[in-house]
């Protein structure tokens, strides 16, 4: 019987589907925004991520003043060791799947987003996502660690109080799959990382360029099937997070505050995205041809309540787009470096 979380293989794409039977009913406080992220008390006395409130299964968070990491109490994946799934037929292959899915809060205050916060703590939430990843990468089975923030109902979000997750796994997701064997087919072709080569060239074109420091570029990238899509790229050779420097986890930081201010600026609303990191998997190789990098995914297209759907085509035969990467970019530099709400009207 199929109740531990497992991993089914679908021969037609050669692609793996994560299934956690085992999931509980979730707690779901999403659909009671009415504007997301908007006009939020800075402590909430029902919100389950707030200092000092109750969570499920009676876990009380603490008096927590920065970020505040914990077990997710409804986790997709389990540490525990689970019996091998018996396929009785090669085209139902599914195999077990260990791994840990953690929370980690922003910061105490349940009213602010990333944009919102200060340089420093937006520094502390990367500490976090490192920290988190260099400690569940010591467990022996896990191969890969993603770092990600769902942000907005529209997202599926099921708590306002900015958060993200990490979750750790025993394999390595479709995504990063895909992501490193190109990657090392171009290293192996060319002794020079993809991401390096590309965000050279991107430099020497400027037009899709958002911000850049000396640390980290912000572009929406040539291919990018969401309207306001982003990538985040190192310039240096960090593969995975725990191998920036701090002025490099500075540069970050600012960069990350530099995007998700344009994007709330965008149509004047906390805007919703999916974001994370895509860091080397963590297998014990040394990966060279890896660099670190962050996609944002946003939904919105022309307004806060106009968004970009994946259906039809797009599920059934490829992404497609109506405004180019080039004048998105152009868009999203022309807006203010000032948070709207802090704008004097
Ligand atoms: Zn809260
Ligand atoms: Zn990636």
């Amino acid at each position: 019987m199929f109740d531990s979380p497992h991993r089914r293989f679908n021969p037609l794409t050669g692609e793996w589907v994560l299934v956690s039977p085992h999931r509980a009913k979730r707690p779901w406080l999403g659909q009671v925004e009415k504007t997301p992220l908007e006009n939020l008390p800075q402590y909430d006395p029902n919100c389950y991520l707030c200092p000092r409130n109750e969570r499920a299964g009676g876990f009380r968070n603490p008096d927590y003043e920065s970020t505040f990491a914990f077990d997710n109490d409804f986790s997709a994946l389990l540490p525990d060791e689970t019996p091998a799934h018996a396929s009785d037929h090669p085209l139902l292959a599914s195999v077990s799947e260990r791994g840990l899915c953690r929370v980690v809060c922003f910061s105490p205050r349940h009213d602010l987003t990333l944009p919102e916060l200060d340089n420093v703590s937006i520094e502390n939430v990367i500490a976090t996502w490192t920290e988190q990843s260099v400690e569940l990468c010591t467990k022996d089975f896990i191969q890969y660690v993603q770092v990600f923030e769902n942000k907005g109902a529209m997202m599926g979000c099921s708590n306002p109080h900015p958060h993200s997750q990490v979750w750790a796994n025993e394999h390595i997701p479709n995504e990063p799959a895909r992501e490193l064997e190109l990657q090392k087919k171009y290293f192996a072709e060319n002794n020079r990382t993809l991401l390096s080569d590309y965000l050279a060239e991107e430099h020497k074109r400027g037009e899709r360029i958002l911000f850049t420091n000396d640390h980290f570029t912000a572009l929406v990238p040539y291919w990018a099937v969401w309207p306001f899509e982003v990538i985040l790229i190192a310039h240096g050779n960090a593969t995975r997070l725990n191998d920036l420097a701090s002025a490099e986890v500075s540069a970050l930081a600012k960069i990350m505050k530099q995007v998700t201010t344009r994007y709330d600026n965008l149509f004047e609303i906390s805007f919703p995205y999916s974001m994370g990191f895509h860091q080397a998997p963590f297998d014990d190789q040394p990966h060279h041809e890896w660099t670190l990098h962050a996609h944002f995914y946003p939904p919105l297209l022309r307004s806060a309540t106009v968004r970009k759907f994946m259906v039809g085509y797009e599920m059934l035969a490829m992404p497609q787009r109506d405004i180019t990467p080039e004048s998105a970019a152009e868009r999203l530099r022309s807006l203010s470096d000032i948070h709207y709400k802090h704008e004097a009207h």
